[in-house]
């Protein structure tokens, strides 16, 4: 998968990089790359936004800025995008296990990151073909909803945690139909006197299953 992200702040993904199951999926061939918007704006001093028409507190992204780096980057014209291409907003579809899986099924991903009081709604409805929120409060930038976005797709990957299994049955998976995880317990078997379930410690494998699915369904 090539993921780019368009951010005022690439700076912040260096970390994100170098995080462990990012560096897997990278490490695998796949790519996240950032692209910063202030690198292609015509527009004096490196503007990237202006104030809002109608008044109002706070800066509004520019289509024109927005445009210009998307044609940078892939040429052709952005409003007939050729990838998927995520606005970040609060307002946006809440992320969720399902949405992740589907886009962990794309080849390219592109996400746009706001900041101050976000997007020109043009740039949404003729720029992107998706808006996701990563729930209903407000971030100061869509830095942390990106990786956020990307850490719970990339993990999703083969490889990327390292074991193929561990990504299959975990909490709202169709393996534990929809439903939280089970409860994980390790040694000691016994800690002041707080014990683990003996299903567990009793090695009958189809027992163990099934009491997981019980406890699984009983979270939902
Ligand atoms: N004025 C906007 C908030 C802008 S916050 C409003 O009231 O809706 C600045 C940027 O942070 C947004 O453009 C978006 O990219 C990002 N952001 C903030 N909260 C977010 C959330 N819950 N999910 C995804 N992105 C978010």
């Amino acid at each position: 998968m090539d993921v780019d992200v368009f951010t005022l702040f690439p700076q912040w993904f260096d970390w994100y990089r170098g995080q462990r199951h990012v560096a897997n999926a990278l490490g695998l061939g796949h790519t996240l790359e950032c692209v910063d918007p202030r690198a292609t704006t015509t527009l004096s001093g490196g503007a990237v936004d202006d104030t809002p028409f109608g008044g109002g507190a706070g800066m509004v992204l520019r289509v024109d800025v927005v445009e210009a780096a998307l044609r940078a980057r892939y040429g052709g014209d952005p409003a007939a995008p050729a990838r998927r291409v995520i606005a970040l907003t609060p307002g946006g579809r809440l992320l969720d296990d399902g949405l992740a899986s589907e886009l962990a099924h794309e080849h390219a991903l592109t996400l746009l990151c706001g900041r101050y009081e976000g997007f020109d709604q043009r740039i949404i409805e003729h720029f992107c073909t998706d808006e996701i929120s990563i729930g209903r409060y407000v971030l100061a930038g869509g830095e942390l909803a990106a990786m956020v976005v990307l850490d719970t797709v990339l993990r999703k990957l083969p490889g990327a945690l390292g074991h193929a299994e561990s990504a299959l049955e975990e909490s709202f998976s169709p393996a534990l139909e929809g439903a939280p995880e089970y409860p994980h317990y390790t040694r000691p078997a016994d800690w002041r006197g707080w014990t683990v379930p003996d299903v567990l410690l009793s090695g009958h494998h189809e027992k163990i299953r099934q009491w997981r699915l019980e406890q699984s369904r009983k979270r939902a």
